[in-house]
């Protein structure tokens, strides 16, 4: 977005722009537009406090985290707020999602030592005479930007997991929500006493400029578009990258499924945050022997929803206002195809709110079911068995998160399933675990924040290889004897001369997911 279209920004005189209150188009706070040299001079402010946090231990920096973790939490109230009004969601929803990300920083600090330390691996028979170890040590400065819609956990994902490692961050949020960013490099500031983390503010030129700024690697969050213009701006560097982007994720609801908590996890999947959420609910596929069940629990959990700015209200404003373009075309889209509304429609999209939307008989290569709404809307539709839940499911460009509700075969479907997470009888658990990896495949993008796979994310493997002793061959030398040759190959016959064999004849039966059903017909 350029600085003239944006309506956020005043003149670029002045260098500033202001956030504002989705809800009521209030001023929240003004902010500096970085320049890419003001850029560059943040990355290179943190470079220098990074040579002192990297020289840190594990547990010294725990102490330094635990420290930040303790001013964020008691400051929840604050923060929340704040969350609140640059995006409009409410108060309980900011606070759940700021709970997350400290519990997320919890894990990455107390965990940073035990997955990244020095550790002894096999050297193998042939270099017995070797010490082998591994070890991930940071990789400097890493480049974080940020979407709006989760403006806390979001970034956190990478900011705790990046620092934990050793790394200092500069952090780029989203144009809507600068002030939560500014919020989160202050008081780290106010704790920690070094820059180790700083934040940049502005629009899009402002990520552009920190993927051109000399950083290490960037942590990039936001749409699959975004994520492939940042990609290509850092392949001029050969600066890697890890891209958490859109979704589309579907829930899967088998036969056997608890129906009443399928339907409450499908809603609350597809309308909280107002339906502003990666890994939101945007499908629904059910068993068609669950299927009218399935409809009327949801629709009658639905009836007490509403978009508005009571204090009650459980859904927030849409915070971007261009999104209200994208939703309404996608309800039209399925509507003009043979869609039905059996709740909301076109006319649930207002000037800043969006009421809940329930659609059926959507073809499946509509907009509703293929590209991502972002909005509090979702498809339900029946389908004749597992089989042809998962094919649908995988049957988009994105693979970012799902859900299966089943009792029987929830695991099998679940394995099933083209995407990076997978909640079974729950929605969205992956996310608040915070050992388990969170990223997708795809138009979801790759890498992954959150657990070990998370903390190695912002560092490199060291290999070490230590001589411990003379070799009996000496393979690495110009003086290696024909001896010593005949010696190798007879080890390496021994070792692996004799192969395996592959068993011959028709296939075992496989297990199916229709197993259950066809028991019963
Ligand atoms: P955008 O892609 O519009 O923006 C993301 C960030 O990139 C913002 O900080 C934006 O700045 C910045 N940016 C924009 N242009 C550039 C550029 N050329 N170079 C570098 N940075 C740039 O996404 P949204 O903020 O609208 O976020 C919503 C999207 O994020 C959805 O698609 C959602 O699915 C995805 N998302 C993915 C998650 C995941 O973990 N997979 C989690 C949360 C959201 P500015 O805002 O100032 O333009």
């Amino acid at each position: 977005m350029t600085l003239t279209e944006n309506p956020l920004a005043s003149t670029e005189a002045t260098r500033t722009f202001d956030s504002l209150d989705p809800t009521t188009g209030d001023v929240v706070g003004t902010h500096p537009i970085h320049t890419d040299e003001e850029v560059r001079a943040a990355v290179e402010r943190a470079r220098e406090a990074g040579r002192w946090w990297s020289a840190l231990s594990y547990d010294e920096r725990d102490t330094h985290l635990s420290a930040w973790k303790g001013v964020i939490t008691r400051r929840l109230a604050q923060l929340a707020d704040l969350m609140h009004r640059e995006t409009g969601k409410p108060h309980g929803d900011a606070t759940l999602e700021a709970s997350l990300a400290i519990d997320h920083l919890a894990w990455a600090a107390g965990n940073a030592g035990k997955v990244l330390k020095r550790r002894k691996v096999a050297s193998g028979l042939v270099m017995a005479n070797q010490a082998a170890t591994v070890e991930y040590p940071p990789l400097g400065v890493v480049g974080v930007i940020g979407p709006w819609n989760y403006p806390v956990f979001t970034p956190m994902g990478s900011i705790a997991y990046a620092l934990a490692a050793g790394n200092a961050v500069v952090f780029k949020p989203s144009e809507y929500t600068p002030g939560v960013g500014e919020w989160l490099a202050q008081t780290f500031l106010e704790t920690v006493g070094h820059p180790v983390l700083q934040v940049v503010t502005g629009f899009g030129e402002t990520g552009a400029a920190l993927c051109h700024a000399g950083v290490d690697k960037v942590a990039f969050t936001g749409s699959t578009a975004t994520g492939k213009r940042v990609m290509a701006a850092c392949a001029e560097t050969l600066t890697p990258v890890v891209i958490e982007a859109g979704g589309k994720d579907a829930v899967i609801v088998d036969q056997d499924a608890d129906i009443d908590a399928a339907a409450d996890a499908s809603l609350w999947g597809a309308c909280s945050n107002a339906g502003q959420t990666c890994t939101g609910v945007e499908r629904v596929y059910v068993h068609e022997r669950v299927y009218d069940e399935f409809v009327a629990a949801l629709l009658e959990k639905a009836k007490g929803l509403r978009a508005d700015d009571s204090p009650g209200s459980h859904l927030g404003p849409i915070t971007m206002p261009k999104q209200l373009d994208v939703i309404r075309s996608h309800i039209q889209d399925a509507l003009d195809r043979g869609g039905r509304a059996l709740i909301g429609g076109v006319d649930a999209v207002g000037e800043r709110f969006v009421q809940p939307t329930v659609l059926v008989d959507v073809p499946e290569d509509s907009l509703a079911v293929q590209e991502e709404t972002f909005g509090p809307t979702v498809t339900i539709a029946k389908v004749r068995d597992m089989e042809e839940a998962i094919a649908r499911t995988n049957a988009t460009r994105y693979g970012l998160g799902s859900t299966v509700f089943a009792k029987e075969h929830g695991m099998e479907i679940a394995g099933r399933i083209r995407s990076g997470m997978t909640a079974v009888n729950g929605v969205i658990t992956f996310a608040a675990i915070p050992s388990l990896p969170f990223g997708g495949v795809g138009d979801s993008g790759f890498g992954r924040i959150h657990g070990p796979d998370g903390l190695k994310e912002f560092t490199y493997p060291k290999a070490i290889a230590r001589q411990r002793f003379k070799p009996m061959l000496a393979l690495t030398t110009f003086t290696r004897t024909e001896k010593a040759d005949q010696q190798l190959a007879q080890l390496i016959t021994m070792l692996h001369g004799r192969g395996t064999t592959i068993p011959k004849g028709p296939q075992a039966p496989q297990g199916g997911l229709n197993r259950r059903r066809r028991r019963r017909g």
